[in-house]
């Protein structure tokens, strides 16, 4: 399991609504998973850690560890960035309308800490039809117990 020793919000049990300042954000942060997370970044396609990964475990919100995503519900896709047809449990991410860029999107935000995690889609596989296009740097996998 990751170490998150400057993070104390952090957590992979502990499912308290979190209400925290981007300034304090900032302070337990690395700056990669701040741009992300909490200035709406997005990491380059075809750049990221889980992109092309395959592994069988589950995906945690990096900033405050909240499960996110199961590896069965990942698939392949050609966008460049780690794809799921579905979150973990429904409440695990919220969604909200981004119209920036001239685009109409749907954003997603962890369920917990409210950072941006990505955007979803509606041209995913069955059986959702949703492509949850993720960026990695705000995901952590953790492999299945063998
Ligand atoms: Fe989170």
């Amino acid at each position: 399991m990751e170490q998150h020793p400057a993070n104390p919000y952090y957590s992979r049990t502990d499912t308290t609504i979190l209400h925290v300042s981007d300034a304090e954000w900032k302070k337990v942060l690395p700056d990669s998973v701040y741009w992300i997370a909490r200035e709406k970044g997005t990491e380059r396609a075809f750049t990221g850690r889980y992109w092309d990964f395959e592994g069988l475990g589950t995906y945690y919100c990096a900033v405050c560890g909240n499960p996110l995503f199961r590896s069965d519900a990942k698939f392949g896709s050609s966008c460049g960035w780690p794809s799921f047809f579905e979150a973990i449990r429904p409440n695990s991410v919220r969604y909200q309308r981004d119209t920036s860029y001239g685009m109409d999107r749907t954003e997603v935000l962890c369920g917990r800490c409210g950072s941006h995690l990505g955007h979803v889609f509606d041209d995913g596989p069955p059986p959702t039809g949703k492509r949850f296009c993720m960026n990695s740097v705000v995901l952590e996998f953790e492999p299945d117990r063998k």
